[in-house]
């Protein structure tokens, strides 16, 4: 177990949620932080917004219609053991996942989808989550949606309301006792710098590199990179994640992209995941390494 490698922090009394669009999500965005933080002693806990309904199989040896057919089930069950791996717990939103527009110009969105969902009626179901769990800190995808499905930009939108509303008493009375989360982040680890990191890292090492045509066409944004403030040591916790992606069978294909770099290398050059902290209520200087800096436990 990684644990032993862990630094010998107790984060008892702490809470933390992340807010996402689908399963598989909290596992591939901050999930060797998450499960650090969990071993640590934190209450970590996922909202996912919608089902993964419309998601495609995207691993060719889980391509099989009796998957297909049940493909809500069979997400949830991947979820479950992902949230295992994880040591964390999970809820659901309950909305209906969008689904990926494809073509040009771009279909409607299908009746009913999360995406379709007036903000204020997702957004209750948001608050009412964060005044039972009462985080410390809460966890999106910046505004836009770390890539641009739908339901991540939905995701975006309803995290910020609900962040704002959840402490406030005149906001959705009968959602539960008022609780002001203390920090709002938004998720960076798919930065340009990183990725151009580990490719330069494959290529040293004369390995192929998986990111030699997405880093063709991502032109640099230095702008957007210096928003990242929190840098997140986990590297120890890079095989849990791992272990969590893995059991999202249908959306992960093992010989894929996600594992084409060596775990070691990984650990090596970019040991962080990274966040951009965008509203505190409590004093803490930025740039940080934990999500949780200036945060008090509850007795
Ligand atoms: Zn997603």
């Amino acid at each position: 177990m990684p644990t032993s490698h862990a630094p010998a922090t107790d984060r008892s009394g702490l809470r933390l949620m992340h807010v996402h669009a689908h399963p598989d999500d909290e596992s591939s965005k901050g999930a060797a932080s998450t499960a650090m933080y969990a071993a640590q002693g934190a209450d970590v806990r996922v909202v996912t917004c919608t089902g993964g309904e419309r998601g495609s199989i995207l691993n060719p040896k889980m391509d099989r219609p009796d998957i297909l057919e049940n493909i809500t089930e069979v997400r949830r069950q991947e979820m479950e053991r992902a949230r295992d791996i994880l040591g964390i717990s999970q809820s659901w939103l309950g909305f209906i996942d969008s689904g990926w527009p494809d073509g040009d110009p771009k279909p409607p969105l299908p009746e009913g989808c999360f995406g379709l969902v007036p903000l204020e009626e997702a957004a209750e179901r948001l608050v009412r989550q964060i005044r039972e769990f009462r985080p410390h800190v809460v966890t999106t995808y910046d505004e836009r949606g770390g890539y641009p499905h739908p339901d991540h930009i939905r995701c975006h939108e309803v995290s910020v309301a609900a962040f704002e509303a959840a402490g406030d008493p005149e906001r959705f009375p009968d959602a539960g006792e008022p609780w002001q989360p203390l920090k709002l982040y938004y998720h960076h680890s798919f930065n340009r710098p990183r990725m151009q990191a580990l490719h330069d890292a494959m290529l040293a090492h004369g390995l192929e590199s998986p990111w030699e045509e997405r880093l063709k066409e991502w032109k640099p944004e230095p702008e957007w990179d210096a928003r990242i403030t929190t840098r997140v040591p986990c590297a120890d916790y890079f095989g849990v994640r791992d272990q969590a992606l893995l059991a999202h069978a249908t959306q992960i294909d093992p010989d894929g992209f996600w594992f084409a770099i060596p775990r070691e290398l990984q650990q090596e050059v970019w040991p962080t995941e990274d966040f951009e902290l965008v509203v505190s209520h409590v004093a803490s200087s930025t740039p940080e390494d934990d999500l949780f800096a200036g945060v008090t436990p509850d007795a």
